[in-house]
């Protein structure tokens, strides 16, 4: 069995976020929606009793995170400890990354599983945690390696990120993470073919969404994620797999509001949307 926990739903920013006036953001701060913290998943398989947790990617919320979350706090019996094992990173992104400096206060490296070029790109990352903690590099493969217990994971490659795909290995079951998706390369439809639970990247709507509210940005496609309504909606609706979960939400995207017709084309097309807080087992 593999227990997912989403730690948090949003896309770099959060919702609301600090200087943001869109209409999301703004019924964040009224009440009238749910805040949400930026990207991670915390991941823990039932041979290790459910007591030793990974997290995808460690975002800027990360303390915040785990006080919301008792499993993931430290135990009674001593005075320093922690669940958390390690941390696996889609790419260096900020709101993938700096997570990982609020967990310096560790006595031993941080295990953190990442590309190579994830590495290069955290170079400065490294020398200010060095400092304290440390970091224990270790590479991700695209083969299956196991991560803890009967937990196995693979690293699948993408434009400027990777994807990871989780394997209970007692009971076959599989899920899929991939919150940073530029392009549906066959390996990753593969995947997501292959996977019992697929968390999907729902960073956007459509590819001018950010341009609408803040002139000159850059679009959906331009920033490495394919848009929900002419990229991702299709392909995960025809998808077999059992539950598909859009998440790394942007504080933009219309889906967040209640009574969008985005919101409810989503759902029409069997596809759930993150909250922090959503647990998966399977
Ligand atoms: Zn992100
Ligand atoms: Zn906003």
């Amino acid at each position: 069995m593999i227990r997912i926990h989403i730690l948090g739903s949003a896309a770099g920013g959060g919702l609301p976020q600090w200087n943001c006036a869109c209409a999301n953001c703004t019924a964040a701060r009224a009440g009238k929606i749910t805040p949400q913290t930026q990207s991670s998943i915390a991941i823990t398989g039932d041979s290790e009793g459910f007591h030793r947790w990974f997290l995808i990617n460690a975002s800027p919320d990360l303390t915040r995170q785990i006080e919301n979350m008792p499993r993931l706090q430290p135990r009674r019996d001593s005075p320093r400890n922690t669940p958390v094992a390690g941390v696996l990173l889609t790419n260096g992104d900020i709101d993938h990354a700096l997570g990982l400096l609020l967990l310096r206060e560790q006595e031993i490296p941080l295990v953190v599983y990442a590309a190579d070029e994830t590495r290069a790109a955290l170079g400065w990352l490294d020398d200010v945690l060095a400092r304290f903690c440390g970091i224990e590099w270790r590479k991700t493969i695209p083969e299956f390696q196991t991560l803890s217990g009967t937990v196995a994971f693979r690293a699948i490659e993408l434009p400027r990120s990777i994807a990871f795909q989780f394997r209970d290995d007692s009971s076959g079951e599989t899920a899929l993470f991939a919150p940073s998706v530029a392009e549906l390369t066959d390996e990753l439809r593969n995947a997501v073919h292959e996977s019992d639970v697929v968390l999907f990247d729902g960073t956007f709507w459509s590819d001018g969404e950010l341009a609408a509210i803040r002139q000159g940005a850059r679009s959906a496609r331009q920033m490495n994620h394919l848009p929900i309504s002419d990229g991702s909606l299709d392909f995960l609706h025809q998808s077999p797999a059992r539950r598909k979960i859009y998440t790394h939400i942007n504080n933009t995207n219309p889906i967040l509001m209640p009574s969008s017709r985005e919101r409810a084309h989503v759902k029409q097309s069997g596809i759930e949307i993150a909250r922090d807080g959503l647990e998966i087992v399977i």
